[in-house]
């Protein structure tokens, strides 16, 4: 990835540390042949910068969906809110602006399509095969297993499911990204790729 995006990456607002957006960006490259990439967690576009220049050089497109309200932790008063994200009009979190500042500073608004919804609304309507998901949204059980359930189903075989925030003990965040990861084991229908913090990678064998 070039030194120019990764600069951008770095400036963006975000939770997707270096090493886990370069492993993306790598499994992105490989996965952007297959079909197109798709994450659920936009935010404020620092993962995308990663999965957009994935997807520029694999001569596909980004998807990243976001209803762009925030998750329970990013509301005021939680313990990652970010008040410059406040839309003091609505009284609601709104990093739509963000994002898009984020994805024109980079230079990657012709690889990157942002999809303003919920996610499983967005999911029941979705169609197209998928070369690579990344799940990143909520992190509640409910909207973790939703994105599961709506999403997975859309991976190509050879395709990755990444799952992020993977962290086994409870104390570390939410246990709903590691109960996802495990479900997509048991099912039989994934292999553990790669792994890097909290960032989990894997391929679709069947
Ligand atoms: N990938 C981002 C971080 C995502 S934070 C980065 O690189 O920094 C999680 C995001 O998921 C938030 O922006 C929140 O608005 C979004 N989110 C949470 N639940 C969602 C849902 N059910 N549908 C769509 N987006 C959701
Ligand atoms: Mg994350």
């Amino acid at each position: 990835m070039n030194q120019a995006l990764r600069a951008a990456a770095r400036r963006a607002i975000g939770f997707m540390p270096e090493p886990d957006g370069l492993l993306l960006y790598e499994a992105g490259v490989q996965a952007g042949v297959l079909g197109p990439l798709l994450e659920i967690g936009g935010y404020c576009g620092q993962s995308a910068i990663y999965l957009g220049a994935a997807a520029r050089q694999a001569g596909t497109v980004l998807f990243s969906v976001d209803h762009h309200r925030g998750s329970e932790e990013h509301q005021p008063g939680q313990e990652y809110h970010d008040h410059r994200l406040f839309d003091a009009a609505t009284g609601q979190m709104d990093s739509l602006a963000t994002f898009r500042r984020t994805i024109a500073a980079a230079g990657l608004e012709d690889a990157v399509v942002a999809i303003v919804g919920r996610s499983r609304l967005v999911a029941d309507h979705w169609r197209t095969p998928l070369g690579l998901v990344l799940i990143d949204g909520g992190h509640s059980e409910e909207a973790a297993q939703a994105d599961y359930q709506g999403w997975t189903k859309r991976v190509l075989p050879g395709g990755f499911l990444a799952i992020h925030d993977v962290f086994e003990a409870p104390a570390e965040g939410g246990e709903a990204p590691f109960h996802v990861y495990r479900r997509a084991l048991a099912s039989g229908e994934f292999r553990e790729e790669r792994a890097h913090a909290s960032l989990r990678l894997l391929r679709r064998v069947l």
